[in-house]
């Protein structure tokens, strides 16, 4: 599953940048925070601010890995209950987790962490709980029981968290930071489908990013933008099948289970990486219906979701710069 990713990623990267010649393009391709990830700028000279967002993702790698019994949410998650110091940026990201939560009606939870390893998504040991076990889990799912105050982190007693539905996203907007602090003025950073633009092509085009079909190895459609994020969630990334029934990674806080909202894939475009990552993953769990509140209601985003009935809706705000797939051309696109 993640070489196809890479595969996909690297269509989307030559979709991106094709049609330039007057600026050579540097590049650095690496394996982070299990997904592959890709930083391609601008200039020649721009190698090194390149190679080091490599660096800055292994850094935060090393804080924010669930995994790693020393990063500070390994330390969290470990804490019984007692409060842990965690560097500003853990606390910073922490934060807005708990914000979106709040933002999303319950629909973003990084303390779902004890239930999506109970299903096995963490490695793989795929099972069905049941009812009465996801229960007795979901009694420690609650966003709002994180406390984070200064550079302190407490947890109530039998919690976890994981933040792989947003350290991506949150990732990539620090390296954009970091990239226009070293004198980059183009680039585009993909981490493994969380995708940050910064400026414009030197050829002054629009940015071309490609969107993986949930179905195939190919793309679904393009978008044509200026500066930008986008990411995309989707059942397709992490899966089983039981019984003929497909049960994916991302999950309800509601229920315990994996969401059937009817979707086979969200992007949203906005800004920041970190409010498209958090709301991909959310707006999967809501549902076309709720993603259309939320937008009139929070604002600041637009969106393009397939749903499982092959209906691809294309906020307006994004519509102009949409274009499906000749492959998919069954698919029907309806302006939201
Ligand atoms: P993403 O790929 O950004 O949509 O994040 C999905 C990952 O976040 C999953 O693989 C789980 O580890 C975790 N996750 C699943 N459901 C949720 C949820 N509702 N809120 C927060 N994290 C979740
Ligand atoms: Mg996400």
């Amino acid at each position: 599953m993640k070489l196809l990713k890479c595969a996909i990623l690297s269509l989307a990267a030559a979709l991106t940048f094709s049609g330039c010649s007057d600026n050579e393009k540097v590049n650095r391709s690496f394996f982070a925070m299990d997904t592959y990830m890709s930083v391609t700028a601008y200039g020649s000279g721009n190698q090194q601010a390149v190679n080091n967002s490599e660096q800055l993702v292994i850094s935060l790698e090393n804080l924010w890995s669930v995994t790693k019994q020393n990063s500070d949410i390994g330390l969290v998650n470990s804490s019984d209950g007692n409060s842990t110091v965690v560097s500003p940026r853990t606390a910073e990201i922490i934060s807005y987790a708990k914000d979106m939560n709040v933002r999303t009606g319950g629909a973003l939870d990084i303390s779902l962490y004890p239930v999506v390893k109970e299903w096995g998504f963490t490695n793989g040991n795929y099972h069905i709980p049941d009812d009465a076990r996801i229960s007795e889990l979901l009694k420690y799912v609650n966003a709002k029981d994180i406390a984070v105050k200064d550079n302190w982190v407490t947890l109530r007693k039998g919690m976890m968290i994981d933040l792989g539905a947003v350290a991506k996203g949150y990732a990539a907007d620090l390296i954009a930071e970091q990239l226009v602090s070293e004198g980059v003025s183009s680039a585009a950073i993909d981490l493994g489908g969380n995708v940050r633009t910064v400026g414009k092509k030197p050829n002054g085009e629009k940015w071309v990013i490609g969107l993986r079909s949930p179905e195939s190895d190919g793309l679904f459609g393009t978008l044509s933008t200026d500066e930008t994020a986008i990411a995309t969630s989707g059942g397709y990334e992490r899966y089983f099948k039981s019984d003929g029934k497909r049960y994916c990674h991302i999950l309800d806080p509601k229920t315990g289970r994996p969401a059937e909202s009817g979707l086979l894939s969200v992007s949203v475009i906005a800004p920041e990486a970190k409010l498209c990552d958090a709301l991909s993953t959310a707006l999967f769990v809501l549902g076309a219906d709720k993603a259309e509140e939320l937008r009139k209601s929070l604002g600041g985003f637009e969106y393009i979701i397939v749903t499982d009935k092959h209906e691809v809706l294309v906020s307006s705000g994004v519509f102009d710069g949409f274009e499906l797939d000749s492959s998919c051309s069954d698919w029907k696109v309806t302006k939201i």
